[in-house]
């Protein structure tokens, strides 16, 4: 799901190079209809989606004579996760559109390989009890978590006293809270170390992103709050850290290059040949690390505390998020001010306990149209 994104497309490099080991069913995409048609005549999966039902008939077309089926519409993803020939499916869409496809690729018993952080920080405790009850595997992608997921390998009957999550810091590490308030757009969307989707780019820059991956750690590895530290680590070599109950740290390291997690994810327990840039000591005479400033970044806080509050609090603080990313994206909003909706509207939201998905489902709406009030003031 998402295979005309950043992470979908690098996921198709990673299969392209091992095509005898992957049967590709299904690609989806929401609007780039072009590449999800040239992607679908290169691949030949037996079926795609095309999100915007306004381009069905054009990719129909194209891809009529080829038999392989188009769907059309956000419905039609919670279909085809669940066709007998899948069997995982890579989840590397964006946003809470991820929730429903992705909960019906569990309960159709399907292994997912998860990029789609929100969908844990929406709804880890369903999303997480639904797979345990139905048997699912969730592989990390990202970055952090798999680095953690590695360190794991071995070790899986050894408690964790603690995990590490390390952050580049964005494009305004050091900066203070006044310099943060005229950033623009274009700044913003610059990361130093990675190329990613426009989302998880702003994300990053207001370090909300570490923010949604504190709580994705959270419910992959079963942790709690205290036991989940961020660190600052600008050259993003250590991908991050587990540190178990003798003392001992293991952390998983290597360039920075999203196809080794998504590899990884969908080769576990195998390491397969690359020939992606290796590592060189020389280049990074030295790693640094260093303390993240809440004060600056305020939406790893308000994420730690949306943890702490638990039940619907981290599906309002995400909805109040992607809205307001998307009203800066949109230049309707200053940067600044993302991180000033995203604390009203966690604020301001009625917190559920033990939430069925229907909560959770109307905590976005709620928390999506309060997070549009307060841009308009
Ligand atoms: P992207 O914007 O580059 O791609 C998003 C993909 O999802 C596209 O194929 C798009 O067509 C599809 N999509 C967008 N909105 C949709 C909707 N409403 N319904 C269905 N499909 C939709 O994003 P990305 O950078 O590839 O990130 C994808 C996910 O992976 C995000 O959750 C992100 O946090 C996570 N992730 C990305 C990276 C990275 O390096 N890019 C790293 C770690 C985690
Ligand atoms: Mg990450």
């Amino acid at each position: 799901m998402g295979s005309t994104g950043s992470i979908g497309t690098q996921a198709l490099e990673v299969i392209e190079s091992y095509p005898d080991l992957f049967d590709l069913q299904v690609i989806t995409a929401q609007s780039n209809a072009d590449l999800l048609i040239q992607q679908a005549l290169k691949f030949q999966p037996n079926a795609v989606v095309i999100g915007d039902e306004s381009k069905y008939q054009l990719v129909k077309e194209a891809l009529f004579d080829e038999g392989i089926q188009v769907y059309a519409g956000a419905d039609s993803l919670c279909q085809v996760v669940e066709f007998n020939q899948v069997n995982v499916v890579l989840t590397a869409l964006v946003g809470y559109a991820g929730l429903k496809p992705t909960l019906a690729a569990i309960e159709a018993g399907k292994d997912i390989a998860l990029a789609n952080k929100e969908t844990l920080v929406v709804a880890g405790a369903l999303v997480t009890e639904r797979a345990k009850a139905k048997g699912v595997n969730i592989y990390p992608v990202d970055s952090e978590h798999s680095a953690i997921f590695q360190c794991l390998v071995g070790e899986f009957h050894n408690p964790i006293e603690k995990i590490y999550l390390t952050a580049s810091g964005g494009p305004f590490r050091g900066f203070t809270a006044e310099q943060l308030q005229d950033v623009t757009k274009a700044q913003a969307l610059k990361h130093p170390n990675w190329s990613m989707g426009a989302k998880i780019t702003i994300d990053s820059a207001t370090m909300m992103n570490k923010g949604l991956e504190v709580i994705e750690a959270k419910w992959l590895f079963n942790l709690k709050e205290e036991q989940i530290d961020v660190i600052v680590h600008p050259q993003s070599i250590v991908h991050s850290l587990v540190q178990f109950t003798d003392g001992s740290m293991k952390a998983q390291m290597g360039l920075p290059d999203m196809k080794l997690p998504i590899q990884f994810a969908l080769t576990y327990p195998h390491r397969l040949p690359t020939d992606f840039p290796r590592f060189n000591f020389m280049d990074y005479p030295q790693l640094t690390f260093e303390k993240p400033d809440l004060n600056v970044f305020k939406n790893l806080g308000l994420a730690y505390e949306a943890m702490k509050l638990g039940g619907t609090a981290a599906c309002a603080l995400n909805a109040a998020n992607e809205v307001a990313v998307q009203l800066f994206l949109d230049e309707k909003i200053r940067f600044a001010d993302i991180a000033d909706i995203n604390e009203n509207v966690l604020r301001n939201t009625e917190v559920i306990l033990q939430p069925t998905l229907e909560d959770y489902i109307q905590t976005d709406t709620l928390a999506r149209k309060l997070a549009s009030q307060h841009s308009i003031i």
